[in-house]
């Protein structure tokens, strides 16, 4: 396998990995009860981090 193949294979099982992560905050989010933050641009839970735009 050439340095090339085995850095793609890296990738691939990096962006797996990634999507499996970014799915198990998603499930958290959804199920969480918010606490918001609120900051000048945007607000944010103190739980599950999750960011909501302030503008309209
Ligand atoms: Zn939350």
């Amino acid at each position: 396998m050439t340095t090339a193949e085995a850095l793609l294979m890296e990738i691939m099982k990096g962006k797996h990995r990634l999507f499996q992560l970014e799915q198990q905050l998603r499930e958290i989010q959804l199920q969480c009860q918010h606490d918001f933050q609120e900051e000048q641009t945007h607000r944010i839970c103190r739980k599950c981090k999750r960011m909501e735009s302030l503008h309209y």
